[in-house]
């Protein structure tokens, strides 16, 4: 049952094969069994089964839609009512939502059930979910790898299959690299596409959310019911959104493929370049015509990124005070004292580091030298995507330098783990629809590949995506979780 798509699932559903409810159960007593990967933060069983016996009356009434009874979960980070939201942190361990984030409200209309809410770095800020307050999450194909950040628990919990889809959130790759490193399919659509009310902020100017699951299929199903217009953020952008599934199908032929020569370097682990060219060759056999392209800036955006989303985190972050909501030290001895004490006992080592990064960049002095200088390189970066657009229709790289880590392994050196977002972090300064999906594995741990598509231009990513999937089955495969 865990292996099928939605669309199968959704069949099943409406022959009657099973009910949501059992379906339900089903996945629930999975979660139970593979509590040692920790994906979960929080099982909402009793609630997904109310769900289930609401999307079983739906069904049976014959207007359901393609997700109505198909159990997925939510990154911890989407506003939940009534439900525990984390965020993955110490500092809103007590916080429970009083309102539905917009996607979540969307999803509950399909009739979606919501399995419970996933672990995550906390606040988003990670790149191996090991700055989770509530601890690492494995990785199914690997147990003393990471999972990914910073949605290291979605990717985790569709590679072990513990949800049939999820919801993810991508800043600087979190939905990509843990995509690529468990093994799954996960996009990025790109920035105003999916409403961010209700999600909590890290870098508002980079935050997206997407859709995550073992197909490109999959997530484009997702996607729909996620994306689109909403008068509460100011910064979704009011146009149609198109029929994701509509071009899945679509043949390759003529569709120009690019491969930035600064991303396909000596840097790039020599099984891993491997595994990307087969990749390529598919796409040759698929009719798609390959061509290298330049992107000079690219080199730039690691820097840039790390002064920009720390500049915005230290001023998102500013409203966790200890008097609003969230942890509140005890017996505070006065006002500053309950400021700096709540926030100094409830935040982590990481999420401290990019506030004191974040303010020092921000401070007068230094402004011009760092902020201003990393908008500046945001720009020319957004221009060599451009140039590249102009070009070719999509564009190929890898996700990550290597596989999945070991946990433990970056800890110690956080520049070696910023150093690991080189493929992911230009795209979200640059505000693109990207996607990661399998590539093949390297001592038994996947890898994906990463497309970049032009703005709202996810159908054809998606399209690029499901075409290779369609002759490879990397995707299909599934970790032995019990050794
Ligand atoms: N690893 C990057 C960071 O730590 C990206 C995280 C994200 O996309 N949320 O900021």
């Amino acid at each position: 049952m865990q292996n099928k798509t939605i669309t199968q699932l959704a069949q099943g559903l409406r022959a009657k094969e099973f009910s949501s409810v059992e379906l339900t159960q089903y996945f629930l007593n999975r979660i139970e069994k593979y509590t040692d990967l920790n994906a979960y933060i929080t099982v909402t069983a009793n609630q997904a089964l109310q769900a289930a016996q609401r999307a079983d009356v739906r069904i049976a009434s014959g207007n359901a839609e393609l997700l109505t009874g198909i159990p997925m979960a939510h990154k911890d980070i989407f506003c939940t009512q009534a439900v525990k939201t984390t965020c993955g942190s110490k500092m809103l361990d007590n916080f429970i939502a009083p309102y539905n984030a917009t996607v979540v409200k969307k999803l509950n209309a399909t009739g979606a059930v919501n399995l419970g809410k996933l672990n995550m770095d906390e606040f988003a800020m990670g790149s191996s979910n090991e700055t989770s307050f509530y601890g690492a999450v494995k990785n199914p194909w690997n147990k003393n790898a990471v999972a990914g950040g910073s949605s290291g628990g979605s990717a985790a919990a569709v590679a072990a299959q513990l949800a049939v889809c999820v919801t993810g959130t991508d800043t600087g790759g979190s939905i990509r690299q843990p995509a690529a490193f468990c093994g799954v399919s996960g996009i990025k659509p790109t920035y105003g596409r999916v409403s961010r009310f209700g999600m909590i902020a890290y870098a508002s100017s980079l935050d997206q959310g997407g859709s995550m699951a073992r197909s490109a299929q999959d997530c484009a199903i997702l996607l729909q019911s996620m994306a689109g217009f909403d008068v509460k953020d100011s910064t979704s952008v009011d146009t149609p959104v198109p029929d994701y599934c509509a071009d899945l199908d679509k043949s390759l032929a003529g569709v120009k493929i690019g491969l930035p020569k600064e991303f396909f370097t000596a840097d790039v682990n020599a099984d891993m370049a491997k595994a990307l060219d087969e990749a390529i060759e598919e796409y040759k056999k698929l009719g798609a015509e390959i061509k290298e392209i330049s992107m000079p800036n690219l080199k730039y955006a690691i820097p840039a990124y790390y002064v920009i989303a720390s500049a915005e985190c230290s001023s998102n972050l500013s409203r966790y005070d200890g008097v609003r909501f969230g942890y509140r030290c005890e017996n505070p001895a006065d006002l500053n004292d309950l400021y700096t004490r709540s926030r100094g006992e409830a935040f982590g080592k990481e999420v401290k580091r990019r506030i004191l990064m974040g303010t020092y960049a921000l401070s007068a002095g230094y402004y011009d030298a760092y902020y201003l200088k990393a908008q500046q390189v945001r720009r020319l970066i957004s221009d060599d995507f451009k140039q590249a657009f102009s070009e070719v229709d999509v564009i190929f790289s890898p996700v990550t330098p290597t596989p999945a880590f070991n946990i433990g392994e970056k800890l110690a050196n956080p520049v070696e783990m910023y150093l690991a977002d080189i493929y992911t972090i230009a795209i979200n300064l640059a505000g693109l629809p990207a996607m990661s999906i399998p590539a093949g594995f390297i001592g038994g741990l996947p890898v994906g590949l990463q497309l970049i598509g032009n703005y709202f231009d996810e159908t054809r990513l998606l399209n690029v995506a499901h075409a290779y999937q369609q002759v490879t089955n990397w995707h299909t495969q599934s970790p032995n979780l019990d050794n």
